[in-house]
């Protein structure tokens, strides 16, 4: 009798696993969709940025010597990141901002390289853009290192 018990509480214990990870079967799905290409027209190099956080050899993004008035989008999802006010030269070789448009970016800390550094998502689509350095020349004391070929510029006019 003793060991019936035994056996039935392993079972419903087994059972019980499985159907927690079945109910939290479409959370996962949903976590992995929420970072997809939407832009079906990017290149290998930008998907490797976007979504393998690779980083862009610098001083080789146009947008470095980019200074009309104007925004910033998302390459994947064209989703407003910056604008032309927060841009400055950092002489680093990447495009750099002091701050991104309220809600655009969500951070995460990145280990690689043995530093460990802030990495930044587009709130949107969930692509890794750049880094986030405490670093910056204006009040807000921050400096977003973002790879060019993440973004695309629309000048406002
Ligand atoms: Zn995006």
């Amino acid at each position: 009798m003793k060991k019936l018990n035994k056996t039935r509480r392993l079972f419903f214990k087994l059972f019980g696993i499985t159907i927690f990870s079945y109910l939290l079967l479409p959370y996962k799905f949903l976590y992995s969709a929420s970072k997809k290409i939407i832009n079906k027209n990017l290149t290998e190099e930008q998907k490797i940025i976007l979504f393998n956080e690779g980083t862009e050899r610098p001083f080789t993004s146009f947008l470095l010597n980019e200074k009309r008035e104007g925004y910033y989008h998302c390459a994947n999802c064209n989703a407003k990141l910056f604008s032309s006010e927060s841009k400055f030269d950092s002489g680093t070789g990447w495009p750099s901002f002091t701050e991104g448009l309220p809600g655009a970016f969500k951070t995460k800390i990145d280990y690689s390289f043995g530093m460990k550094r802030i990495e930044y998502h587009c709130s949107n689509c969930g692509a890794h853009h750049g880094h986030v350095f405490e670093d910056g020349p204006s009040e807000t004391g921050k400096r977003f290192c973002n790879n060019g070929l993440c973004l695309i510029f629309k000048p406002s006019d």
